[in-house]
């Protein structure tokens, strides 16, 4: 018989109530890309949002949020606020009055950075978002190959943003099976698929961009970065962005121009009127206006925004400014139409390899191009003709050799032990952006399928 003494003494069990987290209305769902150049915009979420709930956008948001959003701007109906959703992601009480409402359903805390919130203070809402939705294609074929959450960028949302800065693909507007434009945000919103005829959007490989397009693409890139750079930075902002601009500002016009607005004006290409009521503080620039003054400091927008010791950059900036002003002073010759065509005719003859582009003549020569072309179309379109086809071939070369270091690369990485994804053979390859082409994403396959991966 066993003795009491033998039994263990345990722990009195404590009936207190269990603190569990509050519960959310809506699902937790994590934002995509906060902090990075491609944060998600909000109506992206609120899309995806009622894609994990199994319900239409427009029945979410009219079952969902009426109870929080006030009638002012047509509430949580989406079919009375259909052309003015791209607000939604913008610096107004739109904006603001949504992320509240989505914070309050989901618990989340972090949702107005995906709109342009941050920058309210800076930003003039005027010709900021562009009113339809806008698209890459080739970022919605890579995500969905690599099997990656389709979802909208903030950046593209942004009138001043033409095109993706990864892929340098103008972005669509326009859906290439119905040809309808898409509102932002709208019954049936789905990233990566039309909303008017549900068809899908991505596209696996482009051709080169329009010739047209092309020789500004650079430029276009450089505006995406850049305010994919300021998209980047929302979580970390600190006022008063007013007072640090107009601070580097007059910084930059005392280094340059002693202190001469006019000057200073002169050497930004801006109107002398505009630039002094910025100075003073009492009007503030577009962002496509700050987009050409940064380009012409050769400051990023972020620093010129945000940058407390910009003096200490001023260094860099001049060493460089000296080219721009004198390229600013230079005064168009006259034009010696029989000298120059003579000029050209040379060029046409000589068969320069490579054979240079005419915006390259017009250079050598110091004339405008279109001043050119008007003047001697035939001599140009030779020279067009040539430097087209020099490049296409060139192209083509490019393609082949990409593929073969596709292969190099995927061959590598497997011998180390990983796997070579689109993503991480996109970081070694020396043209990254060759990977849009058909012909170098079959060569990374048939190296996978070799691999038998
Ligand atoms: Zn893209
Ligand atoms: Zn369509």
């Amino acid at each position: 018989m066993k003795s009491s003494e033998s039994l263990g003494t345990y722990d009195l069990w404590r009936f207190e109530e269990l603190q569990t987290p509050d519960h959310s209305r809506l699902y937790h769902l994590q934002a995509i890309g906060i902090g990075t150049l491609l944060a998600e915009s909000l109506t992206s979420y609120v899309a995806r949002l009622a894609i994990a709930h199994c319900v239409a956008t427009g029945i979410l948001m009219e079952r969902e949020f009426t109870k929080y959003i006030q009638k002012t701007y047509g509430g949580a109906n989406l079919h009375t606020i259909y052309h003015a959703t791209a607000a939604l992601n913008g610096t107004g009480s739109m904006a603001t009055e949504l992320v509240q409402t989505l914070e309050q359903l989901t618990l989340r805390n972090d949702l107005r950075f995906l709109t342009l919130l941050s920058w309210s203070e800076l930003l003039p809402s005027r010709n900021l978002l562009r009113s339809n939705r806008a698209w890459c294609p080739v970022c919605y074929e890579h995500w969905h190959h690599s099997r990656q959450i389709l979802y909208e960028p903030l950046l593209w949302s942004l009138q001043v943003v033409q095109v993706c800065p990864q892929h340098r693909q103008p972005l669509r507007q326009e859906c290439p099976h119905c040809h309808k434009n898409n509102f932002v945000l709208a019954w049936r919103s789905r990233p990566g698929y039309c909303s008017k005829c549900e068809g899908w959007l991505g596209e696996s490989s482009n051709d080169e961009p329009e010739e047209n397009i092309e020789s500004k693409i650079d430029w276009h890139v450089w505006t995406a970065k850049s305010v994919g750079q300021l998209i980047s930075a929302c979580p970390q902002l600190t006022s008063p962005l007013k007072e640090r601009l107009v601070r580097n500002l007059l910084a930059y016009s005392d280094f340059l121009t002693e202190g001469n607005i006019a000057a200073f004006a002169r050497l930004l290409q801006m109107p002398k009127n505009t630039v002094w009521l910025w100075c003073k503080g009492k009007n503030f620039p577009s962002l496509v206006e700050l987009l050409k003054v940064s380009y012409r400091l050769n400051t990023p927008i972020f620093d010129l925004l945000t940058s407390d010791a910009i003096n200490t950059d001023l260094k860099k900036t001049a060493s460089l400014m000296p080219v721009q002003s004198t390229s600013l002073k230079r005064r168009s010759p006259n034009f010696d139409a029989k000298s120059i065509r003579k000029q050209v005719e040379d060029f046409v003859n000589k068969d320069e390899e490579p054979p240079p582009s005419m915006r390259e003549i017009a250079k050598r020569l110091n004339h405008n191009e279109r001043t050119l072309s008007r003047n001697f179309p035939d001599l140009c379109r030779i020279i067009s003709a040539r430097y087209r086809n020099y490049r296409k071939n060139n192209q083509e070369a490019t393609i082949k050799l990409s593929c073969q270091e596709v292969r190099q690369i995927a061959f590598e990485l497997h011998k180390e032990g990983q796997r070579p994804t689109e993503d991480r053979v996109s970081a070694l390859i020396s043209r990254p952006s060759f990977l849009r082409y058909r012909q170098v994403r079959r060569a990374l396959l048939e190296a996978c399928q070799e691999l038998g991966l």
